[in-house]
């Protein structure tokens, strides 16, 4: 009998060589703060966008730099903001640190990203913002979602955490007409810094108030007083301000892992067709496609149980543990989580498709670092638990 085999987890970074020696070099530079890598990690991420009229700014966290878009844009007391109920809290938290409402809607049971006509019918006088989620690294229906706004007078800030690189009618997330792109580093999204995050807008106010914010509400950042040849001691502050910033350590990692962004979104394309092949025929709903000519960036791989499947999702979940492999849950919907449901009053029947979802769903590990073995593994586990 063969050894059994190891746990295969649902989720690991690829860190090479590179990484680690820039990280490295940053460590024995003495700059080890925000810095001249976080500027070059800005640069080509700007690069990489391809359009020089964006601004990157580097923060230490997709919850970071939501929080400075929406409070850029203005947004507090009194006003309402749309999302989907079918995120991870962060979406909306920062809504509430603004003092501002979250109005939570439903999502298209096909793409389970959120649903513009429930977006449009939840749009009051108060309404300020739409906050779009690109599901798994789906695309949200960015045209319909950014005529709402136009229509209504409504900012867009799209959580592009699963979105890198991602495209809507053939353009990249990030390059759209909203007036802020969020995309988060953590350690399981498509390329890590450890933790960290990049908005990108267009808009020159928007990005000036999002870097004073970004660094204690300072009108001049540590780096730029660091390298001024005159004395620059001098600094104001011009609003209680946040603190913001990426480290160059972790920006050493994000420039390395950028240059590899690519490389790795064909990798997740080839991962999610064999995951596909293997899967096929048996009780689960496959995750959807990006239209054709358009980007998926195969962040998540969701399935979600048939009702004619012969078990439940949490005994599922049991038999693939069972058998080494790691998976997850995206997301318990925010109308379940007891802070949300009992502020806002929310129920299940409220929100039946992220509802149906979600008791459903299952994430398959989908990263990098799998071999196809790891997926016929994946897959024969799969096969395995629904017999
Ligand atoms: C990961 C994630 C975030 C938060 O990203 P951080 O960089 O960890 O702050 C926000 N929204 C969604 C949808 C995410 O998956």
């Amino acid at each position: 009998m063969s050894a059994p085999l190891p746990f295969l987890p649902f989720a690991l970074p690829e860190i090479g060589d590179e990484e680690i020696a820039e990280v490295v070099d940053t460590l024995k530079s003495g700059w080890v703060t925000t810095g001249p890598k976080t500027r070059r990690f800005e640069e080509d991420f700007t690069a990489f966008l391809g359009e020089a009229s964006l601004q990157s700014l580097a923060v230490n966290s997709a919850t970071a730099g939501l929080h400075l878009a929406l409070e850029a844009l203005g947004i507090g007391p009194g006003d309402e903001v749309i999302t989907t109920t079918h995120t991870f809290t962060a979406t909306a938290e920062v809504v509430r640190y603004l003092g501002a409402d979250v109005v939570l809607v439903d999502i298209d049971p096909a793409t389970m990203c959120i649903d513009p006509a429930r977006v449009e019918a939840a749009i009051t006088p108060r309404t300020k913002a739409i906050v779009p989620v690109h599901y798994a690294g789906l695309a949200a229906d960015m045209e319909s979602l950014l005529a709402i706004a136009a229509r209504h007078g409504l900012k867009v800030v799209e959580d592009a955490a699963h979105a890198l690189p991602c495209t809507s009618g053939g353009r990249l997330i990030g390059t759209l007409a909203s007036d802020a792109t969020v995309f988060s580093f953590y350690a399981n999204k498509t390329i890590t810094t450890g933790e960290g995050g990049m908005v990108v807008t267009r808009h020159a106010e928007l990005a000036k108030r999002m870097k004073v914010m970004r660094l204690h509400g300072m009108s001049r950042d540590a780096f730029d007083r660091f390298t001024a040849t005159v004395p620059s001691w001098y600094y104001e502050i011009v609003a209680p301000g946040f603190k913001y910033n990426l480290t160059d350590i972790a920006a050493a990692l994000g420039i390395h892992q950028l240059k590899r962004l690519r490389g790795f979104q064909q990798r997740r394309v080839e991962l999610a067709a064999q995951l596909d092949d293997g899967l096929a025929g048996l009780p689960l709903t496959l995750p959807p496609h990006a239209p054709r000519g358009d980007l998926h960036a195969w962040h998540l791989y969701v399935v979600r149980l048939d009702d004619n499947a012969p078990v439940d999702r949490n005994r599922f979940i049991e038999r693939l543990y069972a058998a080494g492999i790691g998976c997850s849950v995206h997301y318990i919907p925010l109308h379940l989580q007891p802070y949300w449901r009992d502020r806002y009053g929310l129920a299940a029947a409220m929100f039946p498709h992220s509802q149906r979802a979600y008791e459903r769903m299952v994430s398959l590990p989908l990263y990098t670092r799998m071999s196809d073995g790891d997926v016929r593994r994946v897959c024969d586990a799969v096969r395995a638990a629904l017999s």
